[in-house]
Formats: structure tokens, sequence, C-alpha cells
């Protein structure tokens, strides 16, 4: 537990200070999520301006799983930073971008020549890999799923499926996405009803002739965790080859060894057409993908995609970093390990039906989530409960996100290289806040 923290000046701290700073020159738009200003991070820890210590089980949204500052990241950073920092990869060219697109073709659960384009976000990832679909099949339209998750500009706000915060103002969105519900099964939402959704949709709305891609995250990120089963994908992939659209997985989430893969799609042995990556691959510098089919990835002229910072030469050398370190501290492994850890002290957590009531467990190997219900054994969300929770986390020392087409959901995303005992640390916490509500 962390000391109160001291005020000076007026009776205020420095955070309250920063927080009013903020408040005037930052867009109400760009809310923070906790009054928590940070002053230096290490592995799955955050110091902030007062001094105190919080476990970081969020890491940044998803972007840690190589943790804070990781020796062998940032060796390669300090190294790259040394030599060069930019020079536009459309321009002149460098060698950090062009070993990294051949490991993540090597890396990809594709079949067949590959290739790679990189760019700076993961909504730019997805754009792009939509402007590829579309010169490759020369269709226009997309299909999505409820409460998707794929970005903040305007064709990807179209995509993601869930309006407040996201998309309350901003309309009118461009035209030819469709949407069908993701399947959930403790929510009533079967795979069957999935698929006649679609079949409603050809009749109905969209000629699928017209549809250049259905683009699926494995397991929902922001829409709340939720699992799509491998007979699911397998449906969906056997959807896409019969009316000739193109699948393509979101892994911006599930990606770079999150569930114990380096890509979610690999637990289904589904391949996609294309795949999109970014947040955990480079370890906290802004980078990201799209990998696919080669004879997909060339359907655009040259100069169709890029992008003035695409695969920064600082960034593709912290990815080469990440990949490293995967490989030498056995990550992969690791995050099996982490998940089966975390459920297991979550179902007890559950068992002891004390303070806050949890729902529905679940998790793809180190991608876990739970989430908070109105009542013991019962099942209607209770999105202030994982806000209180959250908040009474942090007070205690603990950093957790909340997710959620409802906001019921709290995922855990502790770096994969966390001590044991700081793991351990963590749930204490989290445990302690779940049963003894303050
Ligand atoms: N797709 C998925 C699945 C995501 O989780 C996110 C970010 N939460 C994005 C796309 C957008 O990535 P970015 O914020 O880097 O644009």
């Amino acid at each position: 537990m962390n000391a109160p923290v001291k005020a000076h000046g007026a009776n205020r701290t420095q955070t309250d200070e920063l927080l009013e700073r903020r408040a005037n020159v930052f867009s109400r738009g760009m809310s923070a999520g906790q009054p928590v200003f940070a002053a230096k991070a290490k592995n799955s820890e955050i110091w902030d301006v007062e001094g105190r210590r919080f476990i970081d089980f969020g890491g940044g949204i998803a972007v840690l799983n190589t943790g804070h500052r990781h020796p062998t990241v940032m060796k390669r950073v300090y190294e790259q930073l040394d030599k060069y920092t930019h020079t536009c990869l459309m321009v002149t060219p460098y060698e950090p971008a062009v070993t990294l697109a051949e490991k993540l073709i090597a890396m990809a659960p594709i079949s067949g020549p590959k290739k790679v384009m990189l760019v700076t976000t993961g909504a730019e990832a997805v754009e792009n890999a939509i402007k590829v679909a579309r010169a490759s099949t020369g269709r226009s339209d997309v299909i999505v799923f409820n409460g998707a998750f794929h970005g903040r500009t305007l064709l990807t706000m179209a995509m993601t499926g869930k309006v407040v915060p996201y998309k309350s103002k901003f309309g009118p969105f461009p035209g030819g996405v469709w949407r069908v519900p993701y399947p959930i099964e403790h929510k009533g939402i079967s795979a069957d009803d999935t698929f006649e959704a679609f079949k409603w949709l050809f009749k109905t709305d969209v000629d699928p002739k017209n549809v250049a891609a259905i683009v699926i995250e494995p397991v929902q990120g922001e829409g709340g965790f939720y699992i799509a089963s491998p007979e699911f994908l397998k449906r969906l992939r056997a959807l896409c080859d019969e009316h000739g659209i193109l699948l393509i997985a979101d892994e911006i989430q599930t990606g770079f060894g999150r569930t114990g893969k380096w890509f979610a799609m690999e637990h289904a042995g589904v391949e996609p057409d294309l795949m999109t990556t970014a947040k955990s691959l480079a370890g906290g510098f802004p980078l990201a993908g799209v990998i696919g089919k080669a004879a997909i990835m060339d359907a655009p002229d040259p100069g169709g995609l890029g992008g003035t910072y695409a695969g920064n030469p600082v960034a593709c050398a912290a990815a080469l970093g990440v990949i490293e370190a995967f490989e030498t501290e056995g990550l992969l492994e690791k995050s099996l390990k982490q998940g089966e850890t975390i459920i297991k002290r979550l179902k007890a957590i559950k068992r002891r039906k004390e303070g806050r009531p949890i729902g529905d467990i679940r998790g793809l190997g180190g991608m876990t989530a739970f989430e908070l219900v109105t009542s013991h054994g019962g099942s209607e969300p209770d999105p202030n409960a994982a806000k209180a929770l959250a908040a009474d986390c942090l007070e205690r020392g603990l950093m957790i996100l909340t997710c959620g087409v409802f906001g019921e959901t709290v995922r855990l995303l502790a770096p994969l290289t966390i001590q044991p005992r700081v793991l351990k640390e963590g749930l204490d916490i989290l445990e302690a806040a779940l049963v003894a509500p303050k």
C-alpha cells in the first residue's frame, strides 16, 4: 500500500498541479484514466512523480509484453540512436526494417510466400490492410463484428463496434462497412447466430461479391476479451473461401506473444490472408504492420502504401530486441504459465463469494480477463463495480484496465517478463480489492 501523497505549496501535490495544467491544455476528448503522472518505469513497475510505486497490469494498453524498458530492447534502441533515427523507409531504406520484415514473415501463421508493410499505429495498419484487400480483390466492402475495436481514424471508427465514447459525435463514417454479432456463448450468442446473421446480411444488405474482407480479432480486445473458438474461425475461413472474401486477423492486441503463441490465430490453426500487428511488437515504441500473402500484398502500385514515419528505424530496432527477448527468455511459454496462474487465482477468489461478485473468467494464454456482475452467481454486468475496482486497486498500488462493450470486464496484461513475486504481489492486491472493497 502506498503512503498518502504529501501536499506541498498551498496544500497541493505535484500531481494536483499537473492535473490542473493538463486539463488546461489538453482537449477534453483526450481523457486520462488514472490521476497518476509517470516518472520512471522498469519491467512491471511504474513510479510516479510523488514517488509512489505501482505494479502495472495494463502495459499502456497491451504494449508491454516485454515490460517497461526491457534491457535487450533498450540496448538495440541505444545502438540505433547512435547511428540514425530517421531517413524515411520510402526514401532511404535501412537494414533493421528488412531484417524485421524477414522475421515477421517467418513468424506469421500464413503459408506460402508472404510480404510485409510497416506503418506507425494500429489504426494505420488496419486502414492499410483494407487498402491492400480492396486493391487485391477489386471489391469495396468490409464486414466486422459487434464489439470490435480497430482504431480511431474515420474508417477504423466505422469498423469499431462501440458507440460511447469512440463513435459518438464523429459520424458520418465511411460506407461499405457491415457488422455481424461476435459469438459470445455465455451471453447467449452462438456461432450459429453469427452465421445466420451472415446469411441475412448477404440477402438483405450486401452482395458477398462486393465484400473485400472480413476482419476479426481472434480474441476481442477493447470489446471484452471474448475468445473466438477454433471451430468458429474455421467456419469463418470456409465462408471467406466460398465467396472469395479475404480473411483479415487484427492481431494488434492478441499478437506478439500475449496468448502464448506469436499470433492468436495459431491456436485455431486457421490461416488469415492478411494480419495486422502493432502494440507489443516494438515494446513501447510506435510501430505497426500488415503481413500477408505476397500476391495480395503486392496488389497496390508502388508508392500506394507508406508514410513519413512508417517503419521508423528506432522502432524497428526495438522490435528486433523484443523478438530476441522472447527467444532468449522463453516468453511464449511464460505467457501460457502466467495465464494458468492468473485463471487459477481468479477462480479461487470467485469461489470465496465475498465482496465484489465475479462473473465469467476467461483467457487465452496470458490474455486474461474477468467480469464484474451485480450478484454472486449472477450474470448482470456491473460496469460501476469494474470502475470502482480499478480505482481501488490503483490506490493500493496496482494498475488494471477495464474493457468490454458493457464496461464490466477487467483485463489483466502483466508483462510476460514479470518476476513471480511481483505477479503474486499484484494478484494479492487484486484479491484484497475484490473481497474487501474500500
Ligand atoms: N486494433 C486492435 C485490436 C486494438 O486493440 C487497437 C488498439 N486498442 C487498435 C486496432 C488500434 O491501435 P492504435 O491505438 O495503435 O491505433
